[in-house]
């Protein structure tokens, strides 16, 4: 068991894991609203706490992973208005195919994924502790945290008190904002409004849960108070995380997490991009145009913490790396333990990912390894490699890509490809994307590449 680092954003320092009970690590990252379907920034985090899970359990920790799902919010509100159904139809749908969306990563699902409206009765129960000890207040059936009363509040995202800003609309007299005995304060719980159409039941009145009350009541209920991780966007910080760091203090007068993980953001690059892609590129095209393994290889291709260009030509980089490794996984001896004088790349990739979970050095040492077994030509076992991959969450690649070698294992999708060229050359762009499809549907992606299409096996597969 390798000693863990991780940048802590409380500190500021890089500090050693060392977890509440040995052996065992709660990690708990912030997951999407679901008022639409997921874009690729949403499953950044997803991806690195997912893999961070696969590489603590690799080091020997038992882990478990809370990814909630916000269910209950004003965007939802908003979108559902918008298009004129239930939010709650709306949020149950959105719900269904962010899980489908992420599904397709091929990373397998976190431990647990707690919705919002399903811990309503623990935020409650929370919400009247806060008021009991003098930390919240109800007014016209609202409860505003009172943030004076927290000494240490600002530490986390280190601001100061003037420079904050809780984004609920202080500005307008008639909003629910009026209400707060000081404009620093964040809601609690907001009285049910006209045109809402979730409400519960709670002794300020009816209404709903705010935002930042949600997450500490879904991570203390799974994984209780002072767990180890606690992870998400660097969007997040503030005010979201400083107001669910501020509540356990205030309610439970101790910290909620050991640590505060923080991702940079997806950053699109050049106009052009963001012309095309609007401000968000959904998941699942991005998925259905480069296969869930290069959007793996891309997510992971930057420090974690650092913000990440996305643009065509770094999704096709991450291809290329794909590719370089299936061309590598081909010329193995499949099943086979590796050579150990190339031990120490293995070594390399994974104290790279235990210091401040380092991907692009990891991946570093993981193709110095690929280009040594290049150089040796045959002879050389796969299973280090195989290691390396199962961490990454790109344990299924194949070697497998040869329409030569698919032709043996399914004769019929060869037979399809054929059919789809046949199209294309006829200029018969429909006929060409309805034998992709069927392709897509038997596992297969097609993959233009300079000696011709081929064949790869899709994540599922
Ligand atoms: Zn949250």
């Amino acid at each position: 068991m390798r000693e863990v680092h991780i940048h802590d954003t409380l500190t500021g320092e890089v500090l050693p894991l060392r977890p509440r009970d040995p052996g065992r690590v709660g990690v708990y990252a912030c997951g999407p609203t679901v008022y639409s379907r997921i874009h690729v920034g949403n499953a950044r985090p997803f991806v690195v706490f997912s893999l961070l899970k696969r590489f603590l359990e690799h080091e020997g920790y038992d882990v478990d992973l809370v990814i909630n799902v916000t269910d209950v919010n004003d965007k939802i509100y908003d979108a559902a208005r918008a298009q004129g159904r239930p939010s709650a139809e709306l949020a149950a749908e959105m719900t269904d195919l962010y899980r489908a969306d992420t599904d397709l990563l091929g990373l397998g699902r976190p431990d647990h994924e707690p919705l919002a409206s399903e811990t309503i009765a623990e935020i409650i129960d929370y919400i009247q502790t806060l008021v009991d000890r003098g930390h919240a207040y109800a007014a016209g059936g609202d409860v505003y945290f009172r943030v004076r009363s927290d000494p240490d509040y600002g530490t986390l995202s280190h601001r100061q008190l003037e420079n904050m800003d809780q984004g609920e609309d202080d500005s307008d007299p008639g909003a629910p904002a009026a209400r707060k005995e000081d404009p620093l304060d964040f809601a609690l719980w907001k009285a049910h409004k006209p045109g809402e159409d979730t409400v519960w039941e709670a002794p300020w009145g009816p209404g709903r849960p705010g935002w930042h009350i949600e997450c500490s009541a879904m991570a203390e209920s799974l994984l209780g108070v002072g767990f180890d991780i606690h992870g998400g966007g660097s969007d997040l910080v503030f005010p979201h995380h400083e107001n669910e760091a501020a509540q356990t203090r205030a309610a439970r007068g101790t910290e909620l997490a050991r640590l505060w993980m923080h991702n940079g953001m997806i950053q699109l690059t050049g106009e052009k991009m963001a012309k095309s892609l609007g401000n968000i590129a959904p998941l699942h095209d991005v998925l259905a145009e480069h296969g869930p393994q290069a959007i793996v290889m891309y997510l992971i291709s930057g420090h974690y913490r650092q913000p990440l260009a996305f643009s065509e030509s770094e999704l096709q980089d991450a291809e290329r790396r794909i590719q370089r490794i299936r061309d590598a996984l081909r010329r193995l001896e499949q099943g086979r333990p590796s050579p150990p004088d190339m031990a120490h790349h293995t070594r390399a990739f994974f104290d790279a990912l235990a210091n401040d979970f380092n991907t692009p050095a990891a991946l570093a040492a993981m193709f110095e390894w690929v280009r040594e077994a290049n150089r040796r030509g045959g002879g050389v076992g796969d299973a280090d490699l195989r290691e390396m991959l199962d961490v990454l969450g790109l344990g299924a690649l194949s070697p497998l890509a040869l329409v030569g070698e698919v032709s043996s294992v399914d004769p019929e999708a060869t037979s399809l490809l054929a059919q789809r060229e046949q199209a294309r050359g006829e200029r018969d762009f429909d006929a060409a994307d309805r034998m992709r499809e069927e392709l897509r549907r038997r596992g297969w992606e097609i993959r233009d590449g300079p000696e011709g299409p081929e064949l790869i096996p899709s994540a599922a597969n």
